[in-house]
């Protein structure tokens, strides 16, 4: 019986779309309605986006480490901030997103059928990015290693942007390179407190509107790249797929 769990542990794929199911029944329980963003979380294989030793956890309602002292956001996070740029709009056509991580909504984005432009500060992270989108086949990604809190005014303007670290403030220049009509969402940290926020921007004003508490990683400036030697903790991990 032992060997032949074991045997169907690297299988995790064959596994996982029911599983899926699952939490996206969960998300649709705890408040998450747009149709959309359930189908593109569904059709994403998120335990291809973390370490082998963590698969059978992907579809669980928590955030897990990527290496380099990163996290995968949370499911119902991830799904609360694609509602968030959604609401009541079209799917937008270009996205930029700040900090590509696992790539997981990086995909979930692309699954939505937006054009997604994803930068990540640290070198390894972005690379194994880059290798699995192309191995799962996502060709309306553009991934660049660097660092994002300037945004990416060669590819602006954006119908969207979605931070997925914690700044501490609402970044003004970003919204020169948003279409008017476009939508930023973020996590901005504050008194040592965060809170999950989407903007609206009109061409020249920003209306804001507060979605509640939630912890990320910090936007950090500058970029790591293996050679600097800041990432030698764990990279193996990511040299598997
Ligand atoms: N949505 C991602 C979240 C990853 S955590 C996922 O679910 O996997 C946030 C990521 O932002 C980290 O990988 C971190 O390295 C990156 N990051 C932090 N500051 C950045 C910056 N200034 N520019 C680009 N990426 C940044």
């Amino acid at each position: 019986m032992a060997a032949s769990l074991l045997a169907l542990s690297p299988e995790v794929g064959m596994i996982s779309p029911r599983t899926r199911g699952r939490m996206v029944l969960r998300l649709r329980a705890e408040g998450i309605r747009d149709e959309r963003v359930l189908d593109a979380m569904n059709r994403v294989p998120r335990h291809r986006f973390v370490a082998q030793a963590l698969a059978g956890r992907a579809y669980e309602p928590v955030s897990l480490p990527i290496g380099y002292g990163q996290t995968i956001s949370q499911p119902w996070m991830v799904a609360r901030m694609m509602e968030a740029i959604l609401e009541e709009r079209e799917v937008p056509r270009r996205v930029l997103e700040i900090g590509t991580g696992s790539a997981y909504q990086t995909a979930v984005l692309a699954e939505l059928g937006a054009e997604v432009f994803s930068i990540e500060r640290i070198g390894p992270l972005q690379e194994r990015a880059t290798a699995l989108l192309g191995r799962l086949g996502y060709r309306q990604v553009h991934l660049q290693h660097g660092d994002g809190s300037g945004g990416w005014p060669e590819k602006a303007p954006f119908d969207a942007m979605v931070i997925t670290a914690a700044v501490p403030c609402a970044l003004a220049p970003l919204y020169r390179q948003l279409c008017a009509g476009g939508s930023l969402v973020m996590p901005v940290e504050e008194g040592g407190r965060q809170h999950l926020q989407v903007s609206h921007w009109d061409g020249s004003t920003a209306r804001v509107i507060a979605l509640g508490s939630c912890h990320f990683v910090p936007l950090l400036a500058g970029t790591v790249s293996v050679a600097s030697g800041e990432c030698a903790d764990d990279k193996r991990d990511w040299r598997r797929g």
